[in-house]
């Protein structure tokens, strides 16, 4: 296909032929059609996205179809590098301006700009509203003209977003100064008190305003119980899962236990936290979006400026603060809109640790608690809780924390795919409630249990505990199952634990009305994870060895270039070719994913192993034949 831009711009489908010119894609994502309608139409216009939903597009695509210079301003240095790069792989006039370039690399990319060879500019706001900076867009306005202001990570101009950032403040002149250049807002904020906000600081113009869904359909839930295994239990989930992965821990500590582990297990594991240098913290990353390592295990710290769109697993293995920030955190899984996982594992020695955490939230002055701020948190933990023990579809209580409707079964969670039973537990929780009484009300929760399962341990015989009438009659349940009506009543309130360290469980008066009778207790059943293994058809495992040949040629051309391994390609590109096995430049061309500019690049090479590939199945496949025969 030819394409002529000039006469392109003229038709109506002209977005449509770009998306595939320029991209390689074939349909618009929701909402992108139209919101780039009302760019090109000089609207100011605010876009509510969730990650990978696609914001990107909404203003490269514009730029590329209206006269002048698009100017994108976003605070992400490393994001910005990797657009830019993306872009000129896509054969499209991108640069950036920021701190790390020297005064004759800003002078040389000024004048590509001057020469209109630029379509699409990105800056950090900090240099945006400098001196010689705003010179510059006079001479830029002037000579080649501002198409729009695409203004990323809108939600930093907000005080009540999660990042704020004071320069975003001051991009309100840039309204007064360049009054006719239309305004473009994106953020993944999800709350209506900073959309609000964005709309005034910014000053937009009766704005399109386009609200996304916060479901990420490609996404599957799953709450794991974090037992005494745990660890081993992490290593084999992430041996299970290909691809490249995100797992999240409250500690440094923790980070470099866990990736120590990984790495004896012969997985390419590397951490990531505040207690490393600026230089590891980088080569680590850079490492990590180049699929030299497979995984990052990182403290929260990790994640907020990068784009690497193909991660496939992102696993808490300690319990988010709240659920924000665990839609948020697992939100950076599978931007390519591909299957990804996200895993949590919970346990309420955790709980635990944050309440203590939360204790110590005191004023610096005083010594006082901030007793306001210790009512958020610990309602923000309930929320947290009440997200890893409800029995409800996982997507609908997260879309309901958002204020969005959410109906019924979503398919892909742990509770929709396996829901749990409740089963009646009331007269286990008494004969447990009764021990605790009998043992006077001075034991933690382990000591009941042993007590119940007629534990011959020498403190019991000691305390002569081998006389009560509790003594073994819970020995038909294991310690296990003991243990979650333990923390299922802890947690349901029925009985009390005491907070000084020694956690003793204490009766409540919702204990005596389990003792008599006059409360049932309902038990959610613990499940088995899901089981991921399924027998593969002949195909898809044949699709499987090519993909992975794929991603090695993929690796190999990204090396070449010094990128990370999807600016060549998305996974999704990549699946696709495995499945469809075009064997010719012009089948090639059909794949989503590839545009012009990457078919003339790297088609014959890609079409080159396709075809090696098939044929080295085919000789394979014929020998077989033979030999049954
Ligand atoms: P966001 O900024 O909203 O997190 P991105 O702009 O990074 O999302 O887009 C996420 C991914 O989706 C990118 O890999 C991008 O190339 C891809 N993408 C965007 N629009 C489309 C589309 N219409 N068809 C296919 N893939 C798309
Ligand atoms: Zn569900």
């Amino acid at each position: 296909m030819t394409f002529d831009l000039a006469s392109a711009i003229a038709t109506a489908d002209a977005p449509e032929q770009a998306l595939k010119h320029f991209f390689g894609y074939d349909q618009f994502r929701p909402g992108q059609r139209s919101i780039i309608e009302a760019v090109l139409n000089h609207q100011d216009v605010l876009v509510i996205m969730p990650t990978g939903g696609g914001k990107s597009l909404c203003y490269q695509l514009p730029a590329l179809l209206k006269p002048g210079l698009s100017i994108v301003i976003s605070p992400l240095i490393a994001l910005m590098q990797d657009q830019v790069q993306s872009l000129e792989d896509n054969g499209i006039g991108a640069t950036f301006l920021n701190s790390t370039l020297t005064g004759a690399e800003v002078r040389r990319r000024s004048d590509r700009i001057l020469n209109g060879e630029i379509k699409l500019l990105y800056v950090a706001p900090e240099r945006l509203l400098t001196e010689p900076f705003l010179y510059f867009l006079n001479e830029v306005a002037a000579e080649i003209g501002i198409a729009t202001f695409a203004i990323d990570e809108a939600h930093c101009v907000s005080e009540w977003g999660h990042d704020f950032r004071p320069e975003y403040r001051q991009l309100k002149q840039l309204r007064q100064q360049f009054s006719t250049v239309p305004v473009l807002a994106l953020t993944a904020t999800a709350t209506d008190r900073v959309r609000q906000d964005i709309q005034q600081q910014l000053a937009l113009r009766q704005p399109l305003i386009h609200i996304a869904s916060f479901n990420r359909s490609n996404f599957y839930y799953e709450v794991r119980p974090k037992q005494k295994q745990a660890q081993r239990e992490l290593i084999r989930l992430v041996k299970q899962t290909p691809g490249s992965g995100i797992i999240y821990c409250l500690s440094r500590k923790k980070v470099e236990e866990i990736t120590q582990k990984l790495q004896e297990d012969g997985i390419e594991a590397l951490p990531y936290h505040a207690g490393l240098s600026d230089q590891v913290r980088k080569v680590n990353q850079t490492r990590f979006i180049r699929d030299d390592v497979r995984v990052m295990v990182a403290t929260i710290a990790f994640g907020m400026g990068i784009n690497k769109p193909d991660v496939r697993f992102v696993i808490h293995y300690d319990l988010p603060r709240n659920l924000e920030s665990y839609y948020q955190e697992s939100g950076r899984a599978g931007r390519d809109g591909e299957p990804a996982s996200c895993i949590l594992f919970f346990s309420y020695g955790d709980i635990r640790t944050i309440e203590y955490l939360i204790e110590q939230k005191l004023d610096p002055t005083t010594g006082e608690a901030l007793v306001a701020e210790q009512q958020i948190a610990r309602q923000q933990l309930r929320q947290v809780i009440d997200y890893a023990e409800g029995l409800d579809c996982r997507r609908t209580i997260q879309l309901r924390y958002f204020g969005e409707p959410f109906e019924g079964n979503c398919g892909n969670c742990d509770n929709c795919l396996q829901p749990r039973s409740r089963q009646d537990w009331t007269i286990e929780a008494q004969k447990f409630l009764s021990c605790v009484a009998r043992c006077k009300e001075r034991y933690g929760m382990g000591y009941i249990i042993d007590v119940l399962r007629g534990s011959k341990d020498k403190r019991i015989l000691a305390n002569q505990h081998d006389q009560l009438s509790t003594y073994g009659i819970g020995k038909d349940h294991s310690i296990d199952e003991w243990r979650s009506l333990g923390r299922s009543l802890l947690h349901q309130g029925l009985v009390d634990e005491t907070a000084d360290g020694y956690s003793v469980l204490k009766l409540n008066a919702l204990s005596w009305e389990v003792l008599r009778k006059q409360r049932t207790v309902m038990l959610a059943q613990s499940h088995r994870p899901v089981a991921t293994q399924e027998t593969q058809s002949e195909a898809r495992a044949n699709a499987e060895l090519l993909f992975d040949r794929l991603r090695k040629l993929r690796k190999e051309i990204a090396d070449e270039q010094s990128v990370p391994p999807y600016v060549v390609f998305a996974d999704s590109s990549l699946r696709l070719m495995a499945q469809l096995q075009p064997q010719s430049i012009e089948a090639f061309g059909e794949i989503s994913g590839v545009g012009s500019h990457k078919l003339a690049r790297y088609g014959p090479r890609f079409v080159e192993t396709i075809q090696a590939f098939c044929r080295t199945r085919r000789s394979s496949g014929k020998q077989a034949e033979q030999q049954a025969d």
